[in-house]
């Protein structure tokens, strides 16, 4: 289908779920302005106008009180509703403060980049950090129903065995680890590649597919990291996950060419259900605790404050830094901070807002191509993981192949890119950072943005990593395979070394929107929440999102917030 075709179909979309077109007229239309394309129309609008029929009669009659209300509908908490809602007859509520899920720029993978900085980004910018020349670096986060999953890269990559079995190490709970995380991947996912059933599911809600229509420039890159020694592997979500070693192709989660968001997947079609009720466009400001009870949440809906509350429990699953918020916003956090910004302290919990964690994807390493690159599916089709030292936990390089001129603004300031049309870049990225930064409140003012301190490249390992990952992405642009689509490196153009190096580092760093841990999870009384998601200290309060990671998982971070969405709800049912 082509851009213009799409972006009239989302609309009629929109119309449909907004109760503006009935479900003959979005046929009607769709066929008559040859909207069709590879689409289903007839269940697509049948899904549409359920949703909207349910929907609509539910918000028309909104209860003061729920068994569950979920906050957010981002990547966890749209897994979490979509599967509590089919496991358990509890009435469940779902608040998100973004709207539905319908700009043409959601569904088209291939201009993802387009939401941010709009509406459906919350646009949070952290403070300058010395570690990266004092720049302040957008840390974006999705505001609109699916969350990030919506306006995301479409990556779908699973963590290692490192990664989980550190949290089942942490928390002291064997569910957390690698074997019964692996289980819940497989439950997830409607996997499309070569059938491995050891590791990859088939009947699940997320379709998942191999980078397909991929430009010769990817399948060259894959030659040139075997020309250079390094181990391609058939499917990134398979061994990789137990070596933490493997370049190969991206999975996604783009199905038809249109993006299969956690909303798409999980929660849609839980919205056609009588037992979930969703409200858009709809904040919440703060939870309701009462002697120690988390029993309500109060909110801004059309302007007006409204309050709901909950019979059994409250999830909060509003993301990497609106989690954090809303606890400090309901006394939960450091008393000291919370004195601050005149909040009573309910709840002294130190470690709310500490430990956050990101990736770094260094923009870059740029490579001129003869031809023109005309980035296909997200424009990120293949990547790998190394480690260079066996004995590390952790891969302490990653690369991305990205199919445009992808730079920090320093770096493109510094190297002219004069082809931007044929220039691609080949990025290092730091996938295990040991870095940690904070969120805390600006104010006591909801509407205010909280004060994102990430403080980037502050440990020193995360340079060196950094630095290494630039070297292999080097080795491999200047490979045999690729010397067709390289014809000049654009930056940095040479072999640097010492500060020189370590300056690229630091200019060039950029995050991938991955931020993660300021509600830690673990076994101790300094953790915010326990192994089964609880905010400790509060009784019928959870946490289902990024931010309960104890160490950000070193892959991107969709699919693991995913799975804590589906396990908060077998945790629930
Ligand atoms: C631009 C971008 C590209 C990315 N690319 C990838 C990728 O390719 N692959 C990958 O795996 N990961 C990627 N990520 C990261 C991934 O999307 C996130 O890690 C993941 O979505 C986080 O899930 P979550 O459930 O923690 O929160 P989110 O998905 O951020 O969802 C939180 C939801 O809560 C809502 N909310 C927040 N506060 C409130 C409130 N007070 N009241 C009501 N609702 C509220 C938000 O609007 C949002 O919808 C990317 C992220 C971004 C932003």
């Amino acid at each position: 289908m082509n851009k213009y075709m799409d972006q009239a179909l989302e609309r009629l979309e929109h119309s449909v779920i907004s109760g503006k077109m009935s479900r003959r007229a979005f046929i009607t239309t769709a066929l008559a302005t040859g909207v069709i394309g590879g689409t289903p129309l007839r269940a697509l609008a049948d899904e549409l106008d359920n949703i909207r029929q349910v929907q609509a009669d539910r918000v028309a009659n909104l209860g003061q009180s729920y068994d569950y209300i979920v906050v957010g509908s981002g990547s966890a908490g749209c897994a979490l509703v979509g599967t509590l809602a089919a496991k358990t007859d509890g009435n469940i509520l779902l608040i998100e403060a973004g709207d539905w899920d319908t700009a043409p720029s959601i569904s088209d993978p291939r201009i993802w980049f387009t939401n941010l900085g709009t509406e459906r980004d919350w646009g949070d910018v952290a403070i300058p950090s010395a570690g990266v020349n004092n720049r302040a670096i957008p840390e974006h986060t999705g505001r609109v129903v699916g969350g990030g999953s919506s306006i995301n890269a479409t990556i779908w990559a699973r963590p290692t065995k490192a990664d989980m079995d550190h949290w089942a190490d942490v928390t002291g709970d064997a569910s957390w680890n690698y074997e019964a995380s692996r289980e819940i991947y497989k439950r997830m996912e409607n996997w499309q590649g070569a059938p491995n059933p050891e590791f990859r599911g088939t009947d699940g809600p997320v379709w998942v597919q191999p980078a397909q229509g991929l430009l010769p420039l990817v399948d060259a890159t894959l030659e040139a990291v075997a020309e250079v020694g390094l181990p391609v592997t058939e499917d990134l979500n398979t061994d990789r996950e137990i070596t933490g070693n493997g370049f190969g192709l991206m999975n996604q989660i783009i199905k038809d060419g249109r993006r299969n968001s956690m909303a798409r997947a999980f929660l849609y079609p839980a919205l056609a259900r009588d037992n979930v009720t969703l409200l858009v466009n709809t904040t919440v400001n703060r939870v309701i605790v009462e002697g120690g009870v988390a029993v309500g949440v109060e909110c801004v809906r059309d302007g007006e404050t409204v309050v709901f509350r909950a019979d059994r429990e409250i999830v909060l699953s509003a993301g990497g830094f609106n989690t954090p918020k809303l606890l400090m916003l309901s006394g939960i956090g450091d008393e000291e901070d919370l004195k601050a910004v005149n909040i009573e302290t309910v709840l002294h919990a130190p470690e709310v807002g500490q430990n956050v964690q990101d990736h770094i994807l260094h923009g870059g390493c740029l490579f001129e191509s003869p031809d023109p690159v005309e980035h296909r599916n997200s424009a990120a089709n293949m990547s790998g993981y190394l480690k260079t030292d066996s004995s590390l936990e952790l891969p302490d390089v990653s690369i991305v192949q990205i199919e445009i001129p992808y730079a920090s603004e320093v770096v493109a300031k510094e190297y002219a890119i004069e082809n931007p049309g044929n220039t691609w870049a080949l990025c290092g990225g730091l996938v295990a950072p040991k870095s940690r930064g904070t969120v805390t409140l600006a104010s006591d003012n909801p509407d205010d943005r909280p004060v994102v301190d990430m403080q980037f490249l502050s440990h020193p390992d995360d340079v060196t990593y950094l630095e290494r990952a630039i070297g292999v992405a080097r080795e491999i642009a200047h490979a045999p395979a690729l010397k067709d689509h390289v014809v000049k490196e654009v930056a940095p153009g040479k072999d640097l070394q010492g500060e020189e190096l370590a300056n690229f580092v630091r200019n060039g760093a950029t995050t991938y929107f991955h931020s993660a841990g300021a509600c830690r999870m673990g076994a101790d009384d300094q953790a915010v929440v326990d192994a089964q998601l609880r905010v400790n200290g509060i009784r019928n309060l959870r946490v289902a999102d990024s931010t309960i990671m104890p160490r950000i998982v070193s892959v991107p971070t969709m699919p693991a917030c995913a799975m804590i969405g589906m396990k908060m709800a077998d945790m629930l049912s």
